[in-house]
């Protein structure tokens, strides 16, 4: 029940298993955050069908593995290209299925293929080493060979991106894929797995699977053919995939929640400093990993900053992400609004103050209005949890050494940002920052090209970037003797 589609083969309520689609018997019902539109359903794989189809994949990485990254680089440029030719199609099925603005959909597709080309041109130009040796009758090389198979777990907040940065780096070392989409924005992945089936990928080396999250993981995870785990999502379910893979001793990568920090320094451009919070907060509706989280502002700039922010907000309309004045879809599902809700209530309980809220009283859904508290303290639980919607937190400071103990003082550690003029504090400040990623004078860190990925509880490993290979590859030691 998708509308406006050129291609509505890019819909199938199945799974795809060893290059082919399957339906199956029990199925998962989907449907529109923003109207509640039925979309369609999607099946509930069994045990015995995940099991061929760890199966399929293992065997077909038998013989992937060992073609040359050429072909494998051919085959990522094709997929590249149909995605980019069905890019209005794709971004529209991920907007109704998961509610973000159509024209933001639009860019996470083409940052979503942005992966797939970047990996492309990585593998070609990615290599082992000739060592030199200290025994002159012995040489000693390396050799990067694919890991195996590789189970992809991704959320709903980027249905597109956080499948391509996975699945992308993975097809060029030349691992097979099981892909696990979560069950709330499914559509876009089956879309682009019918689009990776076009570009010719052979039988079983890209397989999608739905159903009963913790059953397919824990299945996926006790496999000893299953080679590599690469999730995004809560970290929760982070840990517990973590430990569940403990037996079968499995390579992991964790893209866990954030907590970022953004801080605006006396001597920032403030201007500059807002336009860059208002794209890292109000991205995806606030519904990211790296949104700004806890805002950190300089008191000295109080009176400023708080009349140019609320000179913004009431530009931001929300609605149906397929309309195109819309720029805030709504959230996820009700259960998002009531956690948000909970959190700004129990703000304002504590003392926040409520600079300013939208008003929303016409549309019905789980619709959250654009929201800024100010006075917030580091003791209330909108400043220790990740808020997920359109809420602007505000803290004030005084010192640098003081906002950056506060802000290293989380478990997480994914994203921070923040905004100075001085050479010397962004040298200093981009130092002390205890972050995976942190955004010096900029608020939009994501990029193919840079390595994605946290420390603490934020997780394990770097996705994308010049490192986003090794993520998929062991390297073999070669010890040449007898020379
Ligand atoms: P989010 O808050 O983004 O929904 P989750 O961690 O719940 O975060 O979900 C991220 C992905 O993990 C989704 O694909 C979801 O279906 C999957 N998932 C949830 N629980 C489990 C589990 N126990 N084992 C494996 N995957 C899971």
């Amino acid at each position: 029940n998708f509308l406006q589609l050129n291609d509505n083969q890019l819909i199938k309520q199945a799974n795809y298993l060893n290059g082919e689609w399957q339906a199956g018997n029990k199925s998962i019902t989907v449907s529109n955050p923003a109207n509640g539109v039925n979309l369609g359903s999607i099946p509930v794989i069994n045990e015995i069908t995940l099991e061929q189809t760890i199966a399929a994949a293992s065997n077909a990485f038998d013989t992937y593995s060992k073609t040359n990254t050429y072909q494998r680089s051919e085959w990522l440029l094709k997929w590249y290209n149909l995605i980019l030719a069905a890019q209005d199609d794709l971004a529209s099925i991920l907007t109704q299925e998961q509610g973000k603005a159509l024209a933001e959909a639009k860019g996470e597709i083409l940052y979503a293929a942005s992966f797939i080309k970047w990996f492309a041109e990585q593998i070609n130009a990615d290599h082992g080493l000739t060592l030199n040796s200290p025994v002159d009758n012995k040489q000693f090389h390396t050799r990067k060979q694919a890991v195996g198979v590789a189970a992809l777990i991704t959320p709903w907040n980027f249905p597109a991106a956080m499948i391509t940065r996975k699945a992308a780096a993975a097809l060029a070392a030349g691992c097979t894929i099981i892909i696990k989409p979560s069950e709330l924005t499914p559509f876009t992945a089956i879309a682009l797995v019918e689009l990776a089936h076009r570009a010719g990928f052979p039988k079983g080396v890209i397989n999608l699977v739905t159903g009963d999250a913790p059953m397919i993981g824990d299945a996926l995870c006790h496999d000893q053919r299953v080679k590599k785990l690469s999730f995004t999502g809560s970290t929760p379910v982070g840990q517990k995939l973590f430990a569940q893979s403990a037996t079968s001793l499995k390579r992991l990568s964790l893209e866990l929640g954030g907590n970022a920090p953004f801080i605006i320094f006396a001597d920032a451009d403030l201007d500059a400093a807002i336009d860059a919070l208002m794209i890292s907060k109000f991205r995806n509706n606030g519904q990211t990993c790296v949104a700004a989280n806890r805002i950190y502002v300089d008191q000295s700039l109080q009176q400023a900053f708080l009349t140019k922010l609320k000179a913004k907000l009431p530009s931001l309309t929300v609605g149906n992400g397929m309309d195109k004045n819309v720029l805030l879809g709504p959230l996820i599902n009700q259960a998002a609004v009531d956690k948000v809700n909970n959190l700004v209530a129990s703000a304002i309980n504590a003392g926040a103050k409520l600079e300013y809220q939208a008003d929303l009283s016409e549309l019905s859904g789980p619709f959250f209005p654009v929201t800024l508290l100010s006075d917030i303290t580091p003791d209330m639980a909108i400043a220790q949890q990740e808020i997920f919607g359109p809420v602007l937190a505000v803290q004030w400071f005084a010192q640098e050494d003081e906002v950056i103990k506060r802000a290293n003082n989380t478990d997480a550690g994914l994203a921070a940002y923040f905004f100075s003029n001085n050479i010397h504090r962004c040298q200093r400040v981009a130092a002390a920052l205890d972050y995976g990623i942190v955004g010096i004078n900029d608020g939009m860190v994501s990029n193919a090209v840079s390595p994605f990925g946290g420390i603490k509880q934020s997780g394990l490993g770097r996705e994308g970037g010049h490192t986003g290979l090794a993520e998929y590859q062991f390297i073999k030691a070669h010890c040449y003797g007898q020379l």
